[in-house]
């Protein structure tokens, strides 16, 4: 083994002692230093607290006075917790978070010191963001950014900061980050939810989005994982053989968690619970050293923003416990890659789940009614939703025999399918009593009794109901939840504002029964999302073939999906729903776009580099060693050796072919990288993906094989088997 990765797996063994963590009561810890309703009780006055929780509840303004108020209560509890800087916490298009801390402090007069902020810091802040992606948003409307403050999502103080949950967006109003859209989105949806509500329970006044992610991730040594460049640069291995041991034993998934991994999970959660943030969940995943966790589901905007958050502090803790977390949705080829599966379902205030089958047939009409109106709008908008997860990474998880394919389709399981089958052939028009009192009995009101004890289950598939709620499966490990639940939602409230203009006429017009106006409008829903709808399994190759003759989309690459973003249907939908007009989604596209071509080019360049600094020079020494040995056989045994050294002959052979072909291989891939690099946006995003990309799989097919023939004591990099099971 060479002398570096001896180093480095040695530091890795040595680390099995660090410091166990002391467990603590989560209950006791949870939401400690989260401004939630409690300390807010505690630290605000009666008026402020209310002015608050109608911001929250009903989305009323906050005025000046109470802004103060509010601003100095918090600085008061932050720091009698020991925070010293605060930060608007945002979440820029970059996908990740961003903040600027600044101190509480001030000096009067260079002598006397305080600690201030008020209502305005607390408000509104203009962050020099000029880094920041816009998409030329600011440089089309010459615009500032500024950021304000989201009360819907509790301040938290994390370390030593106070961190406020801020949107961030352009003078001119456009959004610069994912929360506003996230957030119109989720208004919109409660607007459009609420009005169907209403047919079922006149007094409906709010309906939430509800989001519980699945977060998983790979942990690594932090050691092994510096010593190679591939991951440090891309969060991925470019190329290595796969290990005589994978996934294949099946031996990881709900396995005993290793202890060092158990106690960094430990110490992260118990930072969680501390943030507020409620995780519940915790296992290993199918591959080795890959795990996942999960909380309680949250009202969307704040699961999204715990998600991120989520995701900033275990990287934080990660770093305490020597260890590296890759949320690369494809870190190892050959062994399963990392998702972040989104469920979702929509609530009322009092915490009914609309997505729940009742015990009564009309709770089950209003099941029905959100349950098919989702269904048709994952039909219309297929493209979108794809597209609402379409990323470099997610690409190669996307569609390869272990995560759902690029077509979206959606199972509801065979029970639920047969109640979808009876409905559709309700008559038209007006029912007889006769046939509504059979509905009633034999098919919604059977269907709480069907889903008890539905035990169906898809795991092939990209969005399926799983008895109370969806699950969006085609999300990546490291998407930030607000792109797919902006679309959702936004796609859910067109559908559902749609059906109440159908059902509306259908009672003013043909002076329908309430009832039979909905069963009417549903009716038709089924038949038309049919096509959507997929029970079988989705990573064989026939569904592709029959979702290409049903008229579904797959779009396999980022490019591809990508385009359907700023499409006519697409712009018009979200202009529509108020959620994105046509200049906030052409910056997100122009964006996404470009960090699609800048991570292509970096890989390229990582593995470039890799391949013909650290691959080919070990491959020469090796072979010189061949060389030698042959040359000396030579000495000693005369013509004879050609017998004798037949091995080292041949090898040094097919060295001289990998190595031939590394080289040529990478002086093409960089002639193409140079090409697409002549041009913009889309163009060379379409290029990195048709003509670099390809490159990859080839280029790293021969080091690989090159790594299965050279002396184990010179490869340089950490093999597979050392990543993958040293603790
Ligand atoms: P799985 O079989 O996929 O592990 P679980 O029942 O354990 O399913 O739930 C997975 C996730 O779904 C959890 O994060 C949970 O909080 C979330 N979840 C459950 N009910 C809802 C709901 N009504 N809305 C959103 N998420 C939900
Ligand atoms: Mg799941």
């Amino acid at each position: 083994m060479s002398t570096v990765r001896f180093a480095a797996l040695q530091e890795t063994l040595n680390r099995s002692t660090i410091k166990v963590v002391e467990n603590e009561k989560r209950s006791v810890l949870f939401g400690k230093n989260v401004f939630n309703k409690y300390a807010m009780q505690q630290y605000l006055t009666r008026a402020a607290y209310e002015s608050v929780m109608n911001a929250i509840e009903k989305g009323t303004k906050i005025d000046r006075k109470i802004a103060d108020q509010v601003a100095v209560s918090m600085k008061d509890w932050a720091i009698s917790k020991g925070a010293t800087h605060y930060t608007h916490w945002f979440q820029p298009l970059t996908g990740a978070t961003a903040e600027k801390h600044d101190a509480f402090f001030e000096s009067i007069n260079g002598s006397l010191a305080m600690e201030k902020f008020d209502g305005e810091q607390l408000v509104q802040q203009e962050p020099d963001a000029s880094s920041f992606p816009n998409g030329g948003i600011r440089n089309t409307f010459e615009a500032r950014g500024f950021t304000a403050w989201d009360p819907t999502s509790p301040a938290f103080i994390y370390e030593t900061t106070l961190c406020i949950p801020t949107i961030f967006v352009a003078y001119t109003g456009e959004a610069l980050d994912n929360k506003t859209p996230l957030l119109r989105a989720l208004q919109a949806v409660d607007t459009h939810a609420t009005a169907i509500c209403k047919y079922f329970d006149k007094n409906a006044s709010k309906v939430y989005a509800t989001l519980g992610w699945e977060q998983e991730y790979f942990l690594i040594d932090d050691a092994l994982a510096l010593s190679r460049p591939d991951i440090l640069l891309t969060g991925r291995t470019l190329l290595g053989h796969s290990s005589a041991k994978g996934q294949q034993l099946d031996d990881h998934y709900f396995g005993s968690i290793p202890a060092r991994a158990m106690n960094f999970m430990q110490d992260l959660e118990q930072e969680c619970m501390l943030l507020g943030i409620p995780l519940k969940t915790r296992h290993n995943e199918v591959a080795p050293n890959q795990f996942e966790l999960a909380p309680i589901y949250e009202e969307a905007n704040l699961a999204v923003d715990h998600n991120s958050l989520l995701m900033d502090v275990m990287q934080k803790v990660s770093r305490r416990h020597r260890f590296k977390v890759l949320f690369h949705e494809k870190p190892f080829a050959g062994i399963n890659g990392s998702g972040k599966h989104n469920n979702w379902s929509l609530s009322t205030d009092d915490g009914v789940n609309l997505l729940s089958p009742g015990k009564t047939p009309m709770k089950n009409l209003q099941f029905l009614t959100f349950f098919i109106n989702t269904i048709k709008a994952v039909y219309e908008y297929e493209e979108l939703l794809r597209a609402s997860v379409a990323s470099e990474s997610n690409d190669q998880r996307l569609g390869s025999n272990e995560a759902p394919p690029s077509i979206i389709s959606v199972f509801i399981g065979s029970q639920l399918s047969e109640v979808l089958d009876e409905l559709e052939n309700v008559t038209k028009g007006k029912l007889s009593p006769q046939e509504k009192t059979d509905l009633k009995l034999n098919i919604i009101g059977k269907i709480p009794e069907i889903l008890l004890d539905n035990t169906d289950k898809n795991r092939t598939s990209p969005f399926a109901f799983t008895g109370n709620k969806f699950e969006f499966r085609a999300v990546g490990s490291w998407t930030n939840c607000a792109k797919p639940m902006t679309v959702l939602n936004t796609i859910v409230a067109k559908q559902l504002k749609e059906f109440k203009k159908e059902v509306d006429e259908l009672i003013d017009a043909k002076n329908l029964k309430k009832d039979e106006a909905i069963f009417n409008v549903l009716r038709e829903y089924i038949k038309e999302s049919k096509k959507i709808r997929f029970e079988g399994d989705g990573y064989s190759e026939s569904w592709e073939k029959e979702a290409k003759k049903r008229g579904l989309s797959n779009n396999k690459t980022t490019p591809e999906a990508l385009k359907v973003k700023i499409s006519k249907k697409a712009i018009a939908l979200f202009e529509e729903m108020e959620v994105m007009n046509k200049v906030e989604l052409e910056a997100r596209f122009e964006i996404d776009i470009e960090e699609y071509t800048k991570r292509v080019q970096i890989e390229s360049r990582v593995l470039g580099d890799i391949a013909r600094n650290h691959i080919i020079p070990t491959a020469i020494i090796y072979q010189n060693t061949l060389l030698e040995n042959t040359k000396n056989l030579k000495e000693i045994f005369g013509e004879e050796y050609k017998n004798i050294a037949k091995e080292q002959i041949e090898l040094i052979m097919i060295i001289s072919n990998h190595i031939t072909e590394i080289n040529a291989l990478s002086v093409k891939m960089i002639d193409e990288r140079r090409k697409a690099n002549k041009h913009l946006a889309l163009k060379s995003a379409e290029m990195y993906c048709n003509n670099v990309k390809p490159f990859f799989e080839q280029i790293r097919y021969h080091c690989d094989k090159l790594e299965t023939m050279v002396d184990d004591n010179l490869w340089p990099l950490t093999k597979y088997r050392e990543l993958l099971f040293t603790r």
